[in-house]
């Protein structure tokens, strides 16, 4: 991952926490089910989570694809691990997935909300020294960058 700071990152991460957080809200909705084509895997998206499940001995009787179907409309909010005959699954509730996105969505603009208040003050934007004395494209006395603009 690029700095924190940048601004492909801090749209990556806007983009990630509203994908996820229009998943968990459909789940409300559809149970959206992905079966890998190996393995005897699938993943799927239901009642406020992300689920992993697995056959240990024969095959998930669906073929490999996306399908969904109407959901319950429950939610469930804890993570979970549950082993039925041979197979087994572990689910993840979305808040798990998102706080971590979140948070590092909120520093990243945090950050740049910083170095635009630091920009329009003529400080440094990364340190917050004041260039008030300094020629415009020479490095800062502090930090050692050269290029003083928001990202
Ligand atoms: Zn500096």
């Amino acid at each position: 991952m690029k700095s924190l700071g940048s601004s492909g990152c801090r749209w990556s991460l806007t983009i990630l926490f509203l994908i996820v957080t229009i998943s968990w809200f459909a789940t409300k909705y559809w149970c959206i089910c992905w079966v890998l084509p190996y393995k005897h895997v699938a993943i799927w998206l239901e009642e406020g989570g992300i689920v992993v499940g697995e056959h240990l001995r024969e095959e998930i009787s669906r073929t490999a694809g996306v399908f969904a179907e109407t959901a319950s409309g429950d939610f469930e909010w804890w993570l979970d691990y549950s082993k039925v005959g041979s197979f087994r699954s572990i689910f993840v509730p979305m808040w798990l997935v998102l706080a971590p996105i979140a948070a590092c969505g909120f520093m990243a603009w945090w950050k740049h909300g910083v170095q635009r208040v630091r920009m329009a003050r003529g400080w440094c934007v990364n340190c917050g020294y004041d260039r008030a004395n300094i020629e415009s494209n020479s490095r800062c006395p502090e930090c050692g960058i050269m290029d003083n603009s928001v990202k």
